[in-house]
C-alpha cells in the first residue's frame, strides 16, 4: 500500500491493523457468517480521520492485508489499488458518528438474515442473548437498499446501534459495531448463534422474551458476577 498520502500515520501500527482486519475478515469466512465476496470490515485507524476498509469484491477468505483501503471519513478514497466496498458509506457514517468505537462489521450470516428478510426483530427469548447483547436486535425501521448513501437511513442506523452492538438492515444483512475488530467478530459469532436459537424456539413453539426486569438483573449480574476478578497480588 503507497502512504503518499497518509505518511503521518504510523507503518508499524497500519501494518498490525491491516493484520487484525484481515485475521477478522477471514474469521467471518470461517465461521461461515460471509460467503462468497460479501461481508465487509472497516476499523478506524486510531488518532486519524481515516477509515482502513476491506475492498469490493474480495473473498474474504483470499484477503490480503495489501488489498485493504484507506478511506477518510466522507468515504472518499485516500489510499489503495481496489475499489473498496459499496458499503463503504454506512461503514464511514458510522465511523464519523461514534468515535467512541474502534470496528464495524456488515455480515449475511444466514439465521440473522432470516429475520431481516422477514421485517423482524431477533426476539430475546434466550439467556445467551439477554447475557451477550442486552436484549432484542432491532430492525432499522427505514432503510431502503444496499449501498445506501441517504443520510437519513444512515442515520438510521446509527439511531439503532444507541443501546446495543448490533442491527439488522431489512431484507439485507447484519452490522455490527465493537471497540475493536476481534470484540466486533466476536458480537458477530454470538449473534448468529441467538439467531439460531430464537428461529428454532419459534418453530417449537411461542417462546416468551425477557422481561425488562430479568434484562436488569442479567446485567447486573454480568457487571458484578461474571468472569474473573483482577487478580490482586
Ligand atoms: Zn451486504
Amino acid at each position: 500500500m503507497s502512504r503518499a498520502n497518509v505518511g503521518r500515520i504510523d507503518a508499524g501500527l497500519l501494518d498490525d491493523l491491516g493484520r487484525r482486519v484481515v485475521e477478522v475478515a477471514r474469521g467471518l469466512f470461517e465461521n461461515k457468517l460471509v460467503v462468497s465476496t460479501f461481508g465487509v470490515v472497516s476499523t478506524r485507524i486510531p488518532n486519524t480521520d481515516y477509515v482502513l476498509i476491506t475492498p469490493s469484491g474480495f473473498s474474504k477468505a483470499r484477503l490480503d492485508k495489501d488489498n485493504l483501503i484507506i478511506v477518510d471519513l466522507d468515504a472518499n478514497l485516500v489510499e489503495g489499488k481496489f475499489r473498496p466496498s459499496v458499503e463503504t458509506p454506512m461503514h464511514t457514517h458510522i465511523h464519523k458518528r461514534r468515535p467512541d468505537l474502534s470496528t464495524v462489521i456488515h455480515t449475511h450470516s444466514r439465521m440473522a438474515c432470516a429475520f431481516a428478510a422477514a421485517n423482524m426483530d431477533i426476539p430475546c427469548v434466550s439467556a445467551e442473548q439477554a447475557f451477550y447483547l442486552g436484549g432484542r436486535v432491532p430492525l432499522v425501521r427505514k432503510y431502503s437498499l444496499p449501498g445506501t448513501n441517504k443520510p437519513g437511513e444512515l442515520e438510521n442506523i446509527v439511531r439503532s446501534l444507541r443501546d446495543i452492538n448490533v442491527v439488522l438492515m431489512r431484507k439485507h444483512g447484519v452490522v455490527v459495531v465493537g471497540k475493536t475488530p476481534e470484540e466486533a467478530l466476536d458480537t458477530a459469532i454470538v449473534v448468529e448463534d441467538v439467531a439460531t436459537i430464537a428461529f428454532h424456539s419459534i418453530m417449537l413453539s411461542k417462546p416468551r422474551e425477557f422481561t425488562r426486569k430479568e434484562l436488569n438483573y442479567l446485567r447486573d449480574f454480568k457487571a458484578t458476577r461474571y468472569g474473573q476478578k483482577p487478580s490482586v497480588s
